[in-house]
Parts: C-alpha cells; sequence; structure tokens
C-alpha cells in the first residue's frame, strides 16, 4: 500500500488503516479482564465516566478521526469539544492494545492537530499558547520567573553541565509546588548527586502546545531545547516532572535527536536509597497509595521510530513490513516510587485497584484542567473515592499535576495528597520542609 517513516508525526491520512481497524468492541473503556480487580471501580476511561457517550471513549474518538479523514464531518465547535473533553491518558490506548496494535492516542494526537489546523484553539487553551509563545511557559507572565524557587535553597549550581535537573515550569512557577520542590533538591544535595539547573534559562519541553494540537509550536519549542541542551554536551536529563519526561522520550524523536540520556527524578533517588547514599531513617507512620501519574507509566514509553511498508494481504487484512513496534505500557516507571515508598519505616503502602498501566488517570492532563475545570475535579473525586475504598490515609505522586487536581478535590474526605519528594523529605531529613 505504503511506505512509511513514522520518525515525525502522524497525520489522520498516516493512522487511517489502524483507525479503520477498530470494530468497535468498547473494551477500551474498562482495563482487560485480567486486571479488573474491583466491580466499582473498572472503567479506564474518564471521559466516558464523566460524559456517558460512545463519543467520548477512545473508540469514539478513533471513529471521529475515521470520519474527519474520509470527509464525512467537519471540526463544528460541538466536535473540538468532544476532541479535547480527555485527558489524554491514554488508559484506552493500554486496554485496547491488549489484543491489537491500534495506535489510539496517536490517532488522537493526530486528530487535536487537525482540529487546530481548522478550527483553532478553544479559548482557554488559545491563553496558554499565548503565555509559552510570549515568555516560554504555559503560565501567565506574573506568577514570576523560573529562578525564582532558588532563592529559598543555597548551595544549587546553575547553568549548563553534563547532568541538568530539569525543574519543568509548573515546579518553578506553581506557589503550591513550590515545597516539593524544593524538598527533591534537598535529597539529590544529601544523596551527593552532581547536577546544575538552568534557573530562568531553562526552556520549556512543549508539552502544553503538543496536547493542544499546535504541533508547529511544539516543534520550535522542541528544537530549540535540543539545541541548547546538545550544543552544551549536556549527557543526562533528570526530569522532575513527568509530563517533561514523557515529552522528551516519548515525542521528541519525531522531531530531533537529543542526545541526553533522560531518567525521571524517582529514578535517580531509588538507586540513590540502593546505594545507600540517600538513607530514610525517619518514621512517617501513615497507610498510603500511590497514585500512578499517566505521564510516567504508560505515557512515558520510549519513541521507537519506525521505516516500513504498509501491505494489504489477502485482499483486506493490513500488515506492516518490518514489524511496527508498539509500546504496551510495560516499559514505563512503576517499581521505583513503589521501592521507595516501601523503604521508608513506618509506611505501610496499599495498592488501589487500577494500577501500573491500567491506571485510573488523575483528571489534571491533557488540558483539561484548564478548559473544563468540572471534569478535571470529577475525575480527581474519582480518583481519591478509589483510595479511600482501600483505606489510605495518604494519596503519594510524583506529578506535579495529579498532586494539583487530586489536592484540589479533597475537600473534607480525611485523606491527605503529598508530592513523593515530600513523603521522602520527611523520612530523610524529619520533616517536609
Ligand atoms: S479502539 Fe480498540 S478497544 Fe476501543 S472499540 Fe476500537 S478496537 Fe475496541
Ligand atoms: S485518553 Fe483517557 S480520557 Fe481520553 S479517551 Fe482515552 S481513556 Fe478516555
Amino acid at each position: 500500500m505504503a511506505t512509511r517513516s513514522e520518525t515525525r508525526h502522524q497525520s489522520l491520512d498516516d493512522l487511517d488503516h489502524l483507525a479503520a481497524k477498530c470494530p468497535r468492541c468498547s473494551l477500551c473503556k474498562f482495563p482487560p479482564l485480567v486486571a479488573v480487580r474491583s466491580h466499582a471501580r473498572s472503567s479506564i476511561c474518564p471521559s466516558y465516566d464523566e460524559y456517558k457517550y460512545h463519543s467520548h471513549s477512545g473508540s469514539g474518538r478513533v471513529i471521529i478521526a475515521n470520519a474527519l479523514h474520509d470527509g464525512r464531518i467537519d471540526v463544528t465547535e460541538g466536535t473540538r469539544d468532544v476532541i479535547f473533553q480527555c485527558t489524554m491518558c491514554g488508559g484506552c490506548d493500554m486496554s485496547c492494545k491488549f489484543s491489537t496494535d491500534i495506535e489510539i492516542s496517536e490517532i488522537m494526537f493526530a486528530l487535536r492537530a487537525e482540529s487546530h489546523e481548522r478550527c483553532g484553539p478553544l479559548p482557554a487553551h488559545a491563553q496558554v499558547l499565548d503565555n509559552l509563545r510570549g515568555h516560554g511557559h504555559p503560565f501567565d507572565a506574573t506568577g514570576g520567573s523560573k529562578d525564582d524557587w532558588l532563592a529559598e535553597i543555597t548551595g544549587v549550581r546553575t547553568g549548563l553541565s553534563k547532568r541538568v535537573l530539569l525543574v519543568g515550569s509548573s515546579y518553578a512557577l506553581l506557589p503550591d509546588r513550590r515545597r516539593t520542590l524544593l524538598n527533591l533538591v534537598r535529597l539529590l544535595q544529601v544523596a551527593g548527586v552532581e547536577f546544575t539547573v538552568l534557573g530562568a534559562d531553562e526552556p520549556d519541553t512543549g508539552t502544553m502546545a503538543l496536547h493542544i494540537g499546535d504541533r508547529d509550536l511544539f516543534d520550535t519549542l522542541a528544537r530549540d531545547f535540543v539545541g541548547i541542551f546538545n550544543t552544551a554536551g549536556v549527557e543526562e536529563i533528570v526530569c522532575a516532572d513527568p509530563e517533561d519526561f514523557a515529552t522528551l522520550r516519548a515525542h521528541f524523536g519525531k522531531v530531533g535527536d537529543l542526545h541526553a540520556t533522560v531518567r525521571h527524578a524517582v529514578e535517580v533517588l531509588d538507586e540513590a536509597v540502593a546505594a545507600g547514599s540517600l538513607t530514610l531513617r525517619h518514621r512517617v507512620s501513615h497507610r498510603a497509595t500511590y497514585h500512578d501519574p499517566c505521564s510516567l507509566g504508560r505515557r512515558s514509553e520510549e519513541y521507537q521510530a519506525w521505516d516500513g511498508e504498509t501491505k494489504k494481504i489477502m485482499g483486506q487484512l493490513i500488515v506492516t513490513d518490518p514489524p511496527r513496534p508498539v509500546n504496551r505500557g510495560t516499559h514505563g516507571v512503576y517499581e521505583p516510587p513503589r521501592r521507595l515508598l516501601q523503604a521508608v519505616p513506618g509506611l505501610e503502602l496499599v495498592e488501589m485497584p487500577r494500577r501500573r498501566e491500567y491506571a485510573y488517570c488523575c483528571g489534571g492532563s491533557g488540558g483539561v484542567p484548564q478548559a473544563y475545570p468540572e471534569f478535571a475535579s470529577h475525575t480527581a473525586h474519582e480518583r481519591l473515592d478509589e483510595a479511600g475504598d482501600v483505606g489510605a490515609e495518604i494519596v503519594v505522586s510524583a506529578c506535579p499535576g495529579c498532586e494539583r487536581n487530586l489536592d484540589g478535590a479533597t475537600d473534607g474526605r480525611g485523606v491527605e495528597v503529598l508530592g513523593i519528594y515530600d513523603v521522602l523529605a520527611e523520612a530523610a531529613f524529619g520533616n517536609r520542609g
């Protein structure tokens, strides 16, 4: 049929042969049966849970992509809402790929790009894009500078070096995430990890532009980022924020060739504890559960370039030659945060029914909090209800977006939401800073 290279963003045309494979089985609404541990918590799609129409499931968006590609529909404001009332959590992608090779997430990224091209951004997203273009991060310019936090801690070297801690725009600029960032830096310092930070010069990875569908802006930001880090010979990037981690690992390969190894901070801290350079000696006597950020788990799998041919055989079966690699969520970062929490004296770690590659999203990504805050809040409530099912007193995550969205939904239910760096700081220093 066609020769394709996947070393670039895929368009609806590139992906149409995969969209056409969907038989509307609806399995993308639930974790696979073998991973269902609770009847009450047996859904995986926050969008379908919120809006109740098939159009709002992974399959519904695949059908929209197929219809747009074939010219049977156009992007109206209503269609655009359906496309963006989705956290881009990737749950549907994992469930579908339990038995297929359909790339729902890639189709939804292409769908967002197509919608952006034809209909422009949602008003709430237009502001985010203006911010990114205007001052290099997605937040309001009045929120301060990305180096403000450096005034609150000593001994942090700035500038490019072999190992850079990529703080990320959320940790650097959101006042309610400041303590968690400072705790991470304290932990790295006491563990003897050599690193620098870039402060006000830290470039944004363009994650929000990618999720909003502005591929031109994402490409510009990604190429600038790659140029800065490659020219300086940076060998390792340690990401504080898993959204950056996921974007660097799963999407930068479509745009450029970043030379540095990309790791998340929990992997570095896990190594430090195993090596004995970070000691967790203080008790944190709580029953805790760990919420897998989609961006640290299933969405962080490394991009795998593919060059090959798509062929139709026996008149109807579409195959790829050589076989196209498929990410199925198994190589996300699941164990390091769990090992770290298990190493905290006194902490009892209990698992929620939906976890690892089949975790339920917190509702805090995909541009949903900005455009559909009620949907984001309802999803956070559902996740906290699940934490309540297993009797958790604290819900721990490793993502500023998850922590923020969940924290905003605790409203008197007697559960506390913490960043993993806060829990580890309490265990290492006897306080959360
Ligand atoms: S997207 Fe996948 S899981 Fe969902 S209906 Fe289609 S084939 Fe089934
Ligand atoms: S990405 Fe998440 S919210 Fe969106 S359709 Fe898939 S499971 Fe539902």
